[in-house]
């Protein structure tokens, strides 16, 4: 079985003092310890994140660049995300796609310098909606899965996001069906390109508007393994989100 996995992408947010109350919050709340949860933290609180929150929580870069050290002002590294003590990077995020355009190549080149220094990595990928509304989802999708795949030697370190790019952030969720379809197309996707035993076995999560509200149904879908959750995750009850499928 496919462990379920509860991600916090909190994005440009967050302060020590908010981190502070939320991490006395989630301290204190029961947690379901068959899932797994990691937290994706601006860079610059990730060592502070990681003393304050409780230990079963993994920590997240939000990005990382695709080499170790040099002359790139404002990057961040793998080697550094680790001296840190955290354990993975979101790597792909549509932000970072379509707002700091990043291209597909770059992306894939970020994979695979993550996972060679030992990070584990929640690739993203996407449709904007103009790409769902011309029937493109699933070309886009291959494209992305494509760019990525190429760059990966162990998918035990690898988790799919599938994030609509209309769904973030936006208040609208994905159906659970919509998510299904992809989901299971992903799936399709890496056992013709990739092997069948990766297939089985890669966590496939969504991403876009999941709250508590939400989070039951879309969670009882076969090819759901767990969340990338954006702005519910900086909230107290996110709890309620990693505990949904008890
Ligand atoms: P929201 O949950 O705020 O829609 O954000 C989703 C997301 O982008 C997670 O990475």
């Amino acid at each position: 079985g496919r462990r379920f996995l509860v991600g916090g992408n909190w994005k440009m947010n967050g302060s020590k003092a908010s981190i502070a109350e939320l991490a006395k919050a989630w301290g204190a709340a029961k947690v379901d310890d068959n899932v797994e949860v990691v937290i994706g933290a601006p860079a610059l609180y990730l060592d502070y994140v990681r003393q304050q929150l409780p230990a079963s929580f993994a920590t997240a870069a939000q990005n990382s660049y695709k080499v170790a050290s040099g002359a790139f002002t404002g990057e961040i590294s793998p080697a550094m995300i680790k001296d840190v003590g955290a354990d993975w990077v979101i790597l792909g995020h549509s932000e970072r796609r379509h707002i700091f355009k990043e291209a597909d190549e770059l992306i894939g080149e970020k994979v695979q310098h993550a996972l060679e220094s030992g990070l584990k990595v929640i690739a993203c990928v996407g449709e904007l909606l103009e790409e769902r509304e011309a029937g493109d989802t699933q070309k886009v999708v291959d494209r992305q899965m494509h760019a990525i795949a190429g760059h990966v030697s162990d998918w035990s370190r690898v988790v799919i996001a599938y994030e609509p790019v209309w769904a973030i952030g936006t208040g609208k969720t994905a159906s659970p069906e919509q998510a299904q379809e992809v989901h299971a197309n992903i799936r399709a996707w890496l056992k013709t390109n990739v092997s069948e035993d990766v297939a089985a076995a890669t966590r496939i999560i969504y991403g876009g508007s999941v709250k508590p509200a939400n989070c039951v149904e879309l969670s009882k879908k076969e090819d759901v393994d767990g969340f990338l959750v954006g702005g519910a995750s900086l909230k107290p009850d996110f709890v309620d989100i990693i505990n949904c499928t008890r």
